[in-house]
């Protein structure tokens, strides 16, 4: 060999070992329908998006764990393993922290590490980010901490992502986003029951029958969300209490006219009929019918708009401007105030629903939406 091909190869086993251990990834998701009643329990069908968040992770030989994100606004945290529980870590970085707080938590002996991360699931934008970031950094730390991937562990890893958003981060959010992303099928939307956490994937055929999911990304997030999401819970909870269910989710549309109160018939109306509405896409779509879908997207809408109210006027703009040009149906998608919108759209009508919803928003002078055609991708995985 020469000195110059073995100054080479030196190199090559440097970066080798220095390099990471592994990398492992995990889908964004939005939710086709089903909307604020994953706390409620009820049945929600979300669909992992072809985008994800990749971890590549490097096992330390100390108790150490770094955490560094491609993210500009995400500053590196550096900390014990032990010291990765509520109250202890603040920001983007309670999130992987949380984890691997949670799955100690739950005696998986995860091993110090260096995790850096990068993701092409835009930010806040109601796809998920989070759960996304959680599930990848969760998957790699228990088979980084030996375990094999199957079902049973996958369960685990999404209650520790749960915990580690609702705990550490303190986002009172539901179990959906980090179940779609542990469980999703690759080509298929994922039904989830959120009262026992049973799932189905419910095959979407989307592309055979010329249709395009498209996601339209309003870049708002109004700031009442994080309090508004604790008020709709907290009303949905009383709405139960008065009607003597366990969850909202098992109450009828009759229970639901026996409340007095106007706001919390509203939000109970909302839920049940949301639910409803999931089992009727679902049948359309089993049934081979997932060009009938629209109507059920746009009366999802009218109902998170008038009667769960957690609309906002971008989302409202955008749904509108899509339907008009030929979307089949429309409807926001997410927590709500700000965020994603999603589509269903005739292949041959994307350009045209496109350039209606960015002109719908510059005539009112709101801010320019982005746009992406998705498509259901896999679930979290080791891809190196
Ligand atoms: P969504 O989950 O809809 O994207 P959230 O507000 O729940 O919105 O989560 C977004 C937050 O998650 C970001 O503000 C950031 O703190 C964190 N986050 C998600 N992905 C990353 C990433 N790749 N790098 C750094 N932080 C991230
Ligand atoms: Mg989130």
């Amino acid at each position: 060999m020469t000195g110059q091909s073995d100054r080479a190869v030196a190199e090559l086993a440097r970066a080798w070992r220095a390099g990471p251990d592994g990398v492992w990834t995990a889908p964004g998701r939005v939710n086709l329908i089903g909307e604020h009643v994953d706390y409620n329990g009820g049945r929600c069908l979300p669909m992992a998006l072809d985008r994800v968040t990749a971890a590549a992770v490097h096992v330390r030989g100390d108790d150490q764990v770094q955490l560094s994100s491609d993210d500009p606004d995400a500053e590196p945290f550096t900390g014990r393993l032990t010291d990765l529980g509520p109250g202890c870590v603040s920001g983007w970085a309670g999130y992987a922290a949380g984890v691997l707080w949670a799955l100690q938590q739950a005696g998986i002996e995860v091993p110090g590490m260096d995790v850096a991360v990068s993701s092409d699931v835009p930010l806040g934008a109601g796809l998920s980010s989070s759960a996304s970031l959680e599930c990848a950094v969760a998957l790699a730390a228990a088979e980084l901490a030996g375990r094999s991937d199957d079902p049973a562990l996958r369960r685990v890893l999404i209650g520790a992502a749960i915990r580690a958003e609702n705990e550490v981060v303190g986002a009172a959010t539901g179990g959906m986003d980090q179940t779609v992303a542990l469980l999703a099928v690759e080509g298929a939307a994922l039904l989830i029951d959120t009262r026992d956490g049973v799932t189905a994937p419910v095959p979407l055929g989307l592309a055979e029958a010329g249709l395009q999911l498209l996601v339209i990304d309003t870049r708002v997030r109004h700031e009442l969300a994080d309090g508004q999401y604790g008020k709709r819970r907290a009303d949905c909870e009383e709405a139960a209490r008065l009607l003597g269910v366990g969850l909202l989710g098992e109450a009828t549309l009759a229970d639901v006219d026996r409340l007095t109160d106007p706001r919390l018939r509203a939000r109970a109306r909302h839920v049940v009929s949301e639910i409803a509405r999931v089992d009727e896409l679902v049948a359309l779509v089993r049934a081979g019918r997932v060009a009938e879908c629209g109507s059920l997207l746009n009366a999802s809408h009218a109902s998170l708009r008038d009667d769960y109210e957690v609309s906002a006027v971008e989302l409202d703009t955008v749904v509108a401007a899509a339907t008009s040009a030929g979307a089949l149906g429309a409807r926001m998608t997410g927590g709500g105030f700000g965020g994603s919108a999603i589509a269903l759209v005739p292949e041959s009508a994307v350009p045209d629903v496109e350039a209606a919803v960015l002109r719908a928003c510059a005539e009112r002078g709101l801010t320019r939406p982005a746009t992406l055609a998705v498509t259901s991708g896999p679930a979290a995985r080791r891809v190196f």
